[in-house]
């Protein structure tokens, strides 16, 4: 199977594409209800497909081919496994352009955004690849002639469900250490950008997983429900909003699945006078406005300790230079729209002051939805825009006179995934991130995000269960340990030789 439905488009033109089915047991299927919804292209505001709106029936199919494929998966060899994945990579790599325009027209990212995120795809599966070297020889002799060894045995069918963000990434952050370990899968990706999974499904297809290894169900919170209540799922991986994640931890968890789910943020930044002005000035503004503010790890409020108007002007330079279109991608939907200009609204109205003022952007030919960098001064932490999550290209700045004063807001908020800090003392930066609660932490790097072989998560609201979702703790979410204790001689003088 070679490049079923190419993505031909190579620029921002819109482009319609196929209907997105489902993916189970190796075969595209449209919902047995025949329900379908549209597929939004961000920049265009116009629909570039429909995706299957699949609910309990398309569940159970995909588990049952999942089901029928542990049998199989889990009886190749780790080793054998693992070149899967390798072939993978050679075919994203293959097909990086393709994949990234498709990322791009589904999400509304900028055509370089969606390449870093491809290459950060590629990155998880390279993670995947290196397992067996990291997991392997983990035994011992625990006393004379008897052996204690671990190994780490798949859950069987497990299940992803993942936001609109960042459509190939976060898939890529579950099903590596989830293949690899000998686990099957269903993937239920956001209804807003089901593209590019259904198309790495493809390509796994023809890297040699075997049918039902992987599956794709679409849909909405039919499928989720149904994912969550499934009493075959061993496990659960979700990222997404709090609000989703806290449902979805305890639905899930209430079938006795193991169930980890990322949620929303609220990232602090703190800056501090004595911080580099072009380095921090530059690096706050690519946190806060890179992929339109629409990531989990984005800066949101920038503590500004005392006097840093210097860095201020700078940021001010540098956002209302970004060229909207080619250096700042669209925003989601028209719901995501409304939401974040009302945010920026109600702060002015509450006093605050809209230094740099995305409202009513345009871009000239994509008449999508668009927002550009926003930056408000004059914010206070009991303000919304100062202590909710946003989820679009807002900066709110909160003036504070200490480091401490600083600290305790980003410790009052109740998230937790970011924060950082930009300063040129030592002591400060070791100061701040041993004081922060947050689960990703950064000195003078605004977008703190662990990579590979480091686990990726938060703390607090940003997370629900145990443990991180990439990295060896993704391999440890995905697995339980099987220790196995071994003698073979009953007496010291006994050998399988003599
Ligand atoms: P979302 O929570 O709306 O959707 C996530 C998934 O849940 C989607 O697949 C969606 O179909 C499903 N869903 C939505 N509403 C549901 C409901 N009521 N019941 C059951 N399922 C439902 O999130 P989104 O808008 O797609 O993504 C943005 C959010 O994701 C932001 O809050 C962002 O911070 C968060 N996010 C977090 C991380 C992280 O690592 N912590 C990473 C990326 C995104």
């Amino acid at each position: 199977m070679t490049n079923t439905f190419p993505f031909e488009a190579r620029s921002y033109a819109f482009s319609p594409y196929v209907d997105c089915p489902n993916w189970i047991g190796g075969a595209f299927t449209m919902a047995a209800s025949g329900r379908s919804m549209d597929v939004i292209n961000p920049r265009h505001g116009q629909v570039m497909g429909q995706v299957a709106d699949s609910g309990r029936a398309e569940v159970e199919a995909a588990v049952a081919a999942a089901q029928a494929a542990f049998e199989i998966w889990r009886a190749v060899p780790y080793k054998e496994r693992v070149q899967v994945l390798f072939r993978l990579k050679g075919l994203m790599e293959r097909d990086a352009e393709e994949l990234a325009w498709l990322v791009s027209h589904e999400n509304g990212k900028t055509y370089p955004e969606s390449v870093a995120s491809v290459a950060k795809g590629i990155e998880c599966v390279e993670m995947g690849v290196s397992l067996p070297n990291m997991v392997a020889g983990g035994q011992m002799d625990v006393s004379r002639g008897v052996n204690c060894e671990v190994t780490h045995e798949p859950l069987g069918v497990c299940a992803g469900i993942t936001p609109f963000n960042f459509p190939i990434m976060v898939p890529l952050w579950m099903l590596p250490q989830a293949l690899v370990s000998g686990n099957t899968f269903v993937l239920k990706p956001s209804e807003q950008v089901p593209y590019s999974a259904l198309k790495l499904a493809v390509l796994m297809k023809e890297a040699g997983l075997p049918d039902g290894v992987f599956n794709i169900v679409n849909g909405g919170k039919e499928v989720v429900e149904a994912i969550a209540d499934n009493e075959t799922i061993a496990a659960v991986g979700f990222v997404g909003s709090t609000k989703v994640a806290e449902i979805v931890y305890d639905r899930a968890g209430g079938t006795g699945k193991r169930v980890l789910c990322l949620g929303g943020a609220k990232n602090h930044l703190v800056v501090v006078p004595d911080a580099d002005l072009e380095m921090t000035s530059s690096n706050v503004v690519a946190s806060a406005f890179g992929c339109a503010g629409q990531r989990c790890m984005a800066a949101s409020v920038m503590l500004a300790v005392g006097p840093v108007d210097p860095i201020i002007e700078g940021m001010k330079g540098h956002a209302s230079g970004m060229t909207l279109g080619e250096e700042m991608g669209a925003i989601i939907n028209a719901e995501s729209y409304d939401r974040i200009t009302r945010y920026i609204d109600e702060a002015e109205a509450q006093g605050a002051k809209v230094i740099v003022d995305g409202r009513g952007a345009k871009v000239e030919g994509a008449d999508g939805y668009w927002i550009g960098p926003t930056i408000i001064d004059g914010v206070t932490a009991e303000m919304p825009a100062g202590k909710e999550e946003i989820f679009g290209p807002v900066l709110s700045i909160i003036r504070v006179n200490s480091v401490d004063e600083a600290i305790a807001i980003e410790n009052a908020n109740p998230y937790g995934n970011a924060a950082a800090i930009f300063t040129s003392n030592g002591g400060t930066a070791r100061y701040a991130t041993e004081r922060f609660r947050a689960g990703m932490c950064g000195v003078n790097i605004g977008v703190p995000v662990p990579r590979e072989p480091f686990s990726f998560g938060g703390w607090n609201d940003s997370k629900f269960g145990h443990g991180d979702m990439t990295g060896m703790d993704g391999f440890r979410f995905w697995t339980r340990p099987r220790k196995v204790t071994t003698k073979w001689a009953t007496q010291v003088d006994q050998t399988w030789m003599g």
